[in-house]
């Protein structure tokens, strides 16, 4: 049994195995967003979440029990390139310097939070070894269902502070929350939770490269498409020669932007544009076949690293600008990582048959 939650909704997804009906809608996206929440002065209070705080066992859909995929569901995906081929990708900011002497990996995490649910030991172990470690933010997953829930927590927070600023007679005070988020606003919180993350695994803030690849106007709207995620993998293949470059499975997944980025890899390995790659696995699917892999295991520094980066997608302060954004699309698998920081890692080579060992909790 694997304990997992969260990040499977997205459009086009082939769920077949038991999808997590009543859990919030999990990362997809939209566009890059404007301005930050209004909140000049902090009031309010500062909620850390625990990630094994809530209803862990009760929530519909929150546990679940993964099955064995049909037979043949999940052949090497072989999804055309879609869209619009006229639109085209550019980094809106300078990428950034190229590694010198040092070994370089990209890290292209389709929504904030992969980077730290599913590749956080490979990027904690490269920078340990001196590697110049990069992560590329493929999308800032600003059309995530978890708005609402985010929306009605603000909302029951405006009221309690304008109550309390009435009853303590100061009419006038401000009330420095935001009563709701707006898409854009959301995509903001999210991209700086993954900003925060990536700091708290060691990289510089610089090292970060938001694509926007759910940007209004990009390919196909909010969804990543294979085309896409191969026209930033193909710039940084470019800019970085020999770089090891990581994303999500193109075999074991569901979810249709981590789908297509892991395509996006196969298809530019394959065609020799990149000479280095690497897949992680979504907790969430462990268990699915895919080609033959090994389990990345974290140091005991590494571990704490990773469980702050955590950390900063579970911490609500909203006069700060902090939604726990992550919690609300995918508490479970926050809840999962918390007891088990572990990735699942496989190179390129024939699907197997039959299925994974079962992990078992470290
Ligand atoms: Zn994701």
């Amino acid at each position: 049994m694997i304990v997992a939650g969260g990040c499977v909704a997205g459009a086009g997804g082939s769920a077949a195995a038991p999808a997590p009906a009543a859990m919030p809608t999990a990362d997809s996206h939209a566009v890059h967003g404007s301005a930050a929440p209004a909140s000049a002065v902090p009031v309010g209070y500062v909620k850390r979440i625990g990630p094994d705080q809530g209803k862990l066992t009760t929530e519909p859909g929150g546990i679940v029990l993964l099955t064995a995929p049909a037979a043949g569901e999940h052949s090497r995906a072989t999804t055309p390139i879609q869209g619009n081929r006229r639109w085209t990708w550019h980094s809106a900011q300078p990428l950034p310097a190229q590694g010198g002497h040092r070994h370089v990996d990209v890290f292209y995490t389709p929504h904030p939070d992969d980077e730290t649910l599913s590749m956080a030991v490979l990027i904690t172990a490269a920078i340990r070894r001196g590697d110049r470690v990069l992560v590329v933010g493929l999308t800032d997953g600003r059309t995530t269902g978890a708005i609402r829930a985010i929306n009605a927590e603000l909302a029951a927070e405006h009221r309690h502070t304008a109550t309390v600023a009435a009853a303590s007679g100061a009419v006038s005070q401000r009330v420095n929350i935001p009563a709701r988020l707006s898409q854009d606003q959301i995509g903001v919180a999210r991209d700086a939770e993954l900003r925060r993350a990536v700091t708290d695994l060691g990289l510089s803030p610089k090292d970060l490269v938001l694509a926007h690849l759910d940007a209004p106007g990009s390919d196909r709207g909010a969804l990543v498409t294979v085309s896409e995620a191969a026209q930033v993998i193909r710039t940084f293949a470019a800019r970085y020669p020999g770089a090891t470059h990581v994303t999500m499975s193109d075999i074991a997944e569901h979810q249709q932007d981590h789908l297509d980025a892991g395509v996006a890899l196969h298809q530019l390995l394959a065609a020799g544009t990149v000479t280095s790659a690497r897949w992680t696995v979504s907790r969430l699917w462990w268990r699915l076949p895919s080609p033959a892999g090994t389990w990345a295991l974290p140091t005991p520094s590494d571990r704490d690293r990773i469980r702050r980066a955590a950390q900063e997608y579970l911490t609500w302060d909203p006069a700060a600008g902090k939604y726990a954004v992550g919690f609300y699309s995918v508490r479970w698998q926050f809840a999962a990582l918390a007891r088990d920081v572990r990735d699942r890692v496989h190179a390129t080579g024939p699907k197997p048959r039959g299925d994974h060992p079962t992990p078992r909790p470290t």
